[in-house]
């Protein structure tokens, strides 16, 4: 199936999409890890808690024409808000670009903006909303063999490809995380947050020995989940190399800009990157060069 848009409209017509969306991701990023509504009430200035006016929230334009402060009483809004619009716009306009006006690129668009929702809110809070992942799992196990099927294919094969991409995406992070759990604590390290303060480490009858894990999360576990369902079990493989070298590049920066080795940060950012990087990449491109 193809959208009916002339060729040379399709990459200005993603980008401004991308950036009304992005515009709403802001709102999911600070509003949904806080537990509140993403509809209501209309955003409002962090400072002086007026209402912002439609034509001050225009994406990014608004930002650089207030040169980045509320019109009402000039507190500093966050270059972040517009850099998410941005970065929503670009990257919408470069999965039309790959993928053409199809409905799989509308299906990798609306899973694009799941992946930045996620990143995000794990860097500033270190969770992962089930909300985003599992409710992107939910999502994608019925989109992708209804995509599938609307172009052509089969839909029972797609929902077995997806459930197994889930299958070996959470399975993998879930052992990678376990593992590296039980050799931590056999090596007689202690964490700050594992659960009794580590005086009283989990026993194999407890949930939190197979469900708690210093420096990955669960969170993480459902997101490769999700992204399974979405990119299948040979994708997913690929994701998690992808994501480890990002995660080993984005920690590198990290640390050298802040100079604090060490410090906990969310994986799900390098997990964003690599998931995008493998949409545009040939499929198994990592297995070969490697
Ligand atoms: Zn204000």
């Amino acid at each position: 199936m193809t959208i009916e848009i002339a060729p040379e409209a399709l990459l200005p017509v993603a980008f401004v999409f991308g950036l009304l969306v992005g515009s709403f991701l802001n709102v999911v990023i600070h509003r949904v890890p806080e537990g509140l509504s993403v509809v209501s009430p209309p955003s409002r200035c962090p400072g002086c808690e007026s209402a912002i006016k439609p034509w001050d929230n225009v994406p990014v334009l608004s930002w650089l024409l207030l040169r980045g402060r509320c019109r009402a009483c000039s507190t500093s809004i966050s270059m972040r808000y517009p850099a998410v619009e941005l970065l929503t716009g670009l990257l919408f306009a470069a999965i039309s670009w790959r993928f053409g006006p199809t409905a799989w690129a509308m299906l990798y668009c609306l899973f694009g903006a799941a992946l930045i929702c996620a990143a995000m809110i794990d860097h500033d809070h270190q969770i992962i909303p089930d909300s985003i992942s599992l409710g992107g799992l939910a999502a994608a196990l019925v989109l992708v063999p209804a995509v599938t099927a609307w172009t052509g294919g089969d839909f029972v094969t797609a929902l077995w490809r997806s459930s197994l991409g889930t299958a070996i995406g959470a399975g993998t992070l879930w052992t990678v995380a376990f593992v590296h759990a039980r050799v931590a604590v056999a090596m007689g390290r202690t964490f700050e947050h594992w659960p009794g303060e580590g005086e009283a480490l989990p026993t194999p009858r407890e949930a939190d020995y197979w469900l708690w894990f210093p420096g990955l999360g669960l969170g993480d576990v459902k997101l490769l989940g999700m992204i399974g369902a979405v990119v299948g079990p040979l994708g997913v493989l690929d994701t998690i190399l992808a994501s480890s070298l990002a995660g080993l590049l984005l920690g590198s920066a990290q640390a050298l800009s802040r100079g604090a080795l060490g410090r906990p940060f969310g994986f799900a950012p390098a997990i964003a990157v690599g998931t995008v990087a493998i949409l545009f990449l040939p499929r198994m491109w990592l297995l070969q060069v490697l």
